[in-house]
């Protein structure tokens, strides 16, 4: 979609894309902490999670400040998370595959704000097994203002190369206007209202949402009931369902595919690790929650998979009280963003073996 643009304009939105995905790659990471710690989102000023000295741009710059720095911090010299520029590269490459395969369309805007949710909520469940409802609720609300600004979009007769990457998935039909005698830029089917246009698209994410929604639920119960035990959360239930809010019924089939193979495989790589023992982990109750965290030494934590304990509801002593599952989001945002990608070519395909 982009690729037809010019060579400048193809280098210009990359680099764009890839500044703005380092940017809110740190910014997510710090929502993503917040939310685990129950700060308020947006208000007040980042600061060092060990000695709570406030950060000022030069310690905040994506990437660099913490490269610079040795990954420590410059006040107290604590270790930070390598989380932090592997969260800001992983949305800096998140971002430039979006502006790729969506062109600089309204749908890349709505895609960009999805990743970024998926982002955040990677983070949260990586770290606490748990998918906080805002980022679900988020996750709803880009998708609807997506739905009521492509109406309002079409409904003034803005270009429809510029509110979606590929018109024809949305039953729109581009005419050829230099066969019509018109100037040479291809314009919509006039006849296809933008509010059935929207009205279809709005009916597609309500019925995915649902279908999902209901499948997942009693998927869910059937795996309980044969492994004994919890299987999928309720907050993965809640992704799934908005993940068929964002890509209908259909793609979504292939994506609960995916995110099931992805979570088998990284449940089956982290299993493998050596070292994982109870020892390691401990029961943080200093905030008012529980949280288990990798502890074996704050100060020597390695690279990002180190710290991100995978958690089996096993590996953490019952005494300590604590039920937790495995972190499933990860596979499923992954899932997502596979789907953002090649979903609609993959459903296609599909569809026509039936
Ligand atoms: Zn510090």
């Amino acid at each position: 979609m982009l690729l037809t643009l010019p060579g400048i304009y193809v280098g210009c939105a990359i680099l764009l894309a890839a500044v703005l995905g380092l940017a809110m790659g740190s910014f997510l990471g710090r929502v993503a902490w917040r939310l685990m710690r129950n700060e308020p989102v947006l208000a007040g000023r980042s600061h060092c999670d060990t000695c709570g000295h406030v950060l000022f741009a030069n310690d905040l710059v994506p990437i660099v400040s913490w490269t610079a720095l040795r990954g420590r911090c410059r006040y107290c010299h604590a270790r930070l998370s390598a989380r932090y520029p592997a969260s800001e590269f992983a949305c800096a490459a998140l971002y430039v595959s979006i502006v790729i395969c969506y062109g600089l369309t309204l749908e890349a805007l709505q895609m960009v704000g999805f990743a970024s949710v998926l982002m955040v909520l990677s983070l949260t469940d990586l770290d606490e097994s748990y998918i906080p409802n805002q980022t679900i609720v988020a996750a709803i609300v880009i998708r609807v203002l997506f739905i009521v600004f492509a109406w309002l979009a079409l409904v003034v007769h803005v270009p429809v190369q510029a509110v979606f990457a590929d018109p024809a998935a949305h039953g729109i039909v581009l005419m050829d206007a230099q066969a019509l005698g018109f100037d040479d830029k291809p314009f919509w089917d006039p006849t296809a209202d933008a509010s059935i246009v929207v009205l279809d698209m709005l009916r597609t994410s309500l019925l995915g949402a649902v279908i999902i929604g209901v499948a997942v639920v009693v998927l869910a119960l059937a795996m309980d009931k044969f492994l004994g035990r919890s299987s999928i959360g309720g907050g993965d239930m809640k992704l799934f369902a908005v993940a068929g809010f964002y890509f209908g019924a259909r793609q979504c089939l292939f994506l609960i595919v995916i995110a099931c193979v992805l979570g088998i495989l990284f449940a089956l790589a982290t299993q493998n690790r050596a070292g994982f023992s109870d020892d390691i982990y401990r029961i943080d109750q200093a905030e008012g929650k529980s949280s288990v965290s990798n502890c074996a030494d704050e100060a020597s934590q390695g690279p990002v998979e180190d710290e991100w304990p995978f958690l089996e509801e096993e590996r953490v002593p019952a005494s300590k009280g604590v039920s937790r599952v495995f972190p499933f989001g990860p596979s499923i945002a992954l899932a997502c963003w596979i789907t953002m990608m090649v979903g609609g070519p993959v459903t296609q395909w599909y569809l026509e073996l039936l």
